[in-house]
């Protein structure tokens, strides 16, 4: 009876989290993982697995061949750490002011450094894995440079596979859905330009500033009186801005937020139904408005049989009992999403156990989640690329 990946990996527990310790320590922003990305580079190479760097920036792309077969599945980690300062005393806490890994993504790296690893000793499987290690996934559009830079166009992939870590869910528990897991996002701002005038004399104004206040409630009645009721969707204003003075009435004024929707047909509906309605209540003052609209984040969509195929590598590992195939979809976003747009794939939910929540300057990554990350990624391997 071969040992279990799981078995395997928790042998490698302390090595693994003295990589993560030291990712944690030196965090990296979105598209500037130089640091990170060369730690991953050699440690693949010290595996003997063929390593391409600078994929989409800072990305980097492991690959491992093992028998005849041809069919190939891609595993995704992202790099990046946050604009926040570490407020934990952990002896590894950030050394770099203003700067932490509070969304555990150094975890994630060093969960796939661990599968890599296994895989490359054990080498259980028939056909090729592809270890996608991503930078900027932060809203820097790390998944899309990427994809721009070819990634699936130079390592193509059957099935890809990602995860997250989840606080306040026990250690050694994964949750996950078929369809939509998390919303997409999108950014706006609203320009309203009127007129400009003395405070005190409004008659020779177009005033912006109330007419964003405008545009603001109207905007409000988008999800409530535009989408279907079964469509869920967020239309957050998050910035208003406008003017400098008591006394001066301003040119322009802008309002700015966020979008979130679980299909890329209602991202497209709240961005018509908000250049109307900006447009139509601008004009209604006299004023006009211009919309730009940015999609962040596609919504994260998880394909029917690789979701199955991820939900069960996990149960192999941990009982049927610590994997929920029910996980209700958060309104989040994940930009893994844009490569699922490409690729069949699954993206699921990994325990890190009672602390501070994602995007806390107290958050900590949890050490001993490590070897169920890793060994889920190279479950998914060996019952993927079963070997004859
Ligand atoms: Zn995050
Ligand atoms: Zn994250």
């Amino acid at each position: 009876m071969p040992t279990t990946p799981l078995d395997a990996l928790r042998r490698h527990q302390a090595e693994l989290a003295a990589i993560r310790q030291d990712l944690h320590a030196h965090p990296e922003l979105g598209m500037t993982e130089r640091r990170t990305a060369e730690v991953v580079a050699r440690q693949l190479e010290s595996l003997g697995i063929e390593v391409h760097r600078g994929v989409g920036g800072t990305g980097v792309v492991g690959v491992l061949r093992n028998g005849r077969g041809n069919r190939a599945i891609g595993l995704r980690a992202d790099m990046d750490a946050l604009p926040i300062q570490e407020l934990t005393e952990l002896p590894w806490r950030s050394r770099t002011a203003g700067v932490m890994h509070a969304c555990g993504h150094d975890g994630h790296t060093t969960m796939l450094l661990g599968a890599a690893r296994y895989l490359a000793e054990t080498r259980r499987f028939d056909g090729i894995v592809h270890f996608i290690f991503q930078p900027g996934e932060e809203g820097c559009g790390g998944a899309l440079a990427m994809l721009e830079d070819g990634l699936f166009e130079r390592f193509p992939c059957d099935a890809i596979y990602g995860m997250h870590n989840r606080p306040g869910m026990p250690v050694g528990e994964f949750a996950i859905r078929s369809g939509p897991t998390a919303a997409g996002g999108a950014f706006f701002d609203i320009t309203v330009t009127g007129r400009g005038a003395h405070g005190a004399r409004p008659e020779a104004s177009i005033d912006p500033v109330l007419t964003a206040c405008h545009v603001a409630t109207a905007l409000q009645s988008i999800v409530s009186r535009n989408l279907n009721p079964r469509d869920p969707a967020v239309v957050s204003i998050t910035k208003v801005q406008g003017g400098e003075a008591y006394n001066v009435i301003p040119e322009t004024a802008t309002i700015s937020g966020t979008a979130r929707f679980f299909s890329r047909e209602v991202a497209a509906q709240i961005e018509a139904a908000m250049g109307r309605m900006a447009e139509g209540v601008a004009a209604g003052f006299g004023a006009t408005a211009t919309l730009d609209w940015r999609l962040i984040f596609a919504p994260t969509v998880n394909d029917a049989e690789q979701t199955e195929a991820l939900a069960a590598a996990a149960a192999s590992l941990v009982g049927e009992a610590k994997v929920a195939r029910d996980k209700p979809p958060g309104m989040g976003s994940e930009d893994f999403s844009f490569m699922m747009e490409r690729v069949p794939g699954a993206y699921i939910q990994l325990g890190n156990g009672d602390g501070a929540s994602l995007h806390n300057p107290r958050y900590a990554f949890n050490d001993e989640a490590i070897p169920y990350g890793a060994a889920l990624y190279a479950a998914a391997v060996e019952r993927g690329l079963p070997r004859e």
